[in-house]
C-alpha cells in the first residue's frame, strides 16, 4: 500500500521559482547605488532549490 505521491512544493507554492523580492533600505547608499532606485534593491527570480524548478516534491 505504499503510495508515492507528490505534493506541491511549500517553498515556491508549486511555481518552481522563487520570485524576486524588492526591499527598501533607508541607508542603502554605496555599493549598488547605480542600480538602486531611491534605496530600493531587488533580487531576480530564482529557481526553487527545494523542488529544483518542478514545483512538486515527493512526499
Ligand atoms: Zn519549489
Amino acid at each position: 500500500m505504499a503510495q508515492k505521491k507528490s505534493s506541491t512544493c511549500p517553498t515556491c507554492m508549486g511555481k518552481g521559482v522563487i520570485e524576486g523580492v524588492c526591499e527598501t533600505s533607508p541607508e542603502w547608499d554605496g555599493a549598488a547605488n547605480e542600480q538602486s532606485d531611491g534605496g530600493r534593491i531587488c533580487t531576480p527570480d530564482d529557481k526553487c532549490p527545494t523542488c529544483k524548478g518542478t514545483g512538486k516534491v515527493e512526499g
